[in-house]
């Protein structure tokens, strides 16, 4: 990870409370609510050839996020995706990941926070457009997560909130410590439920199987992948999904705006094998994205 500058390190500009400040002036206090009682949401996004994909879903999403949270975002939705476009010009790139953020301030320092501000940060970086099927094709390995997925009244699970991340990031270290380059995560029910930051998406005799989103996020990706299948007459089944019945699918992968299409080789004790319908989706999403033509066939 030498090569890699950290983010705070960065040069150029981002957006911070409604105008661009230079990146390394972009700082908040250590008594920030935010940081200590997690009241934080967030959005991630790609700009891909100049255009950020489905940016008005994201940012309704990311004032729907705050809304469950009780944090009332001071710009309007359309200055929210404004100043999405604005973080990524100012620093010059068109393949890009986007990461608006809202936290409650330091106005007070306890649970409550009826009185703190809402600040709204935007920052961008550059992430190539690079698109390698081949490689992708050879799937990841996930482990299964001891870590359950709360239920939708343990905690706010239909938003996209900083608190949720925690058993997230613990799953993925533990699924790392073990060479896993994910953990499948299931619900509180015992249900398959997703992955630490993607959705998951199986096959079984030419349909895809994606879990309910009930206690998890609502993934646009995933949406858009449904949406492609059912372009290629590919029928999806979103339903509860019971770890045994992972040794039936032939196929499965990750979808997710950071992820994409990734397909998987390996959960745990299951095996998959990277198909037709995996490579398809991939590309038809590759080119989704991009707004070119998908020229894979079935
Ligand atoms: N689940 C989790 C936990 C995530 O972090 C993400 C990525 N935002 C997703 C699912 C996929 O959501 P989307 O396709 O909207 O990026």
């Amino acid at each position: 990870m030498a090569d890699v500058i950290p983010f705070d390190q960065r040069d150029g500009s981002l957006w911070f409370d409604g105008k661009l400040v230079p990146w390394k002036e972009a700082q908040i206090h250590v008594l920030t609510h935010g940081l200590h009682y997690a009241s934080a949401v967030f959005e991630g996004e790609r700009m891909y050839s100049g255009r950020i994909y489905k940016l008005q879903e994201h940012t309704e999403r990311l004032f729907e996020s705050a809304r469950i949270l009780g944090i009332k975002i001071p710009y309007t939705v359309d200055e929210i995706s404004k100043a999405c476009i604005a973080a990524c010009e100012v620093q010059g790139t068109a393949d890009a990941y986007v990461r608006p953020v809202v936290w409650r301030g330091s106005e007070m320092m306890a649970v409550s926070a009826q009185q703190t501000k809402t600040h709204v940060a935007i920052a961008t970086w550059s992430w190539p457009s690079y698109f390698d099927p081949e490689t992708k094709m050879k799937g990841i390995r996930l482990d299964i997560s001891d870590w359950k997925r709360p239920a939708p009244d343990t905690a706010p699970t239909a938003a996209k909130a900083a608190g949720l991340y925690m058993i997230c990031t613990m799953s993925k270290h533990a699924a790392e410590s073990k060479g896993y380059t994910d953990a499948l995560m299931l619900d509180y029910r015992g249900y398959v439920a997703e992955a630490t930051g993607a959705n998951i998406v199986f096959v079984k005799d030419g349909v895809l199987h994606t879990p309910t989103p009930d206690c998890f996020l609502d993934g646009i990706t995933r949406r858009s992948v449904e949406g492609l299948a059912r372009i290629r007459q590919i029928p999806v089944v979103e339903r509860h999904i019971k770890p045994d019945e992972m040794a039936d699918f032939s196929e499965c992968f990750l979808a997710g705006t950071a992820a994409e299409v990734t397909p998987v080789s390996e959960i745990g004790p299951y095996r998959f094998t990277p198909g037709d319908i995996s490579r398809a989706l991939m590309h038809d999403y590759a080119a989704e994205v991009r707004r070119e033509k998908s020229l894979v066939t079935l």
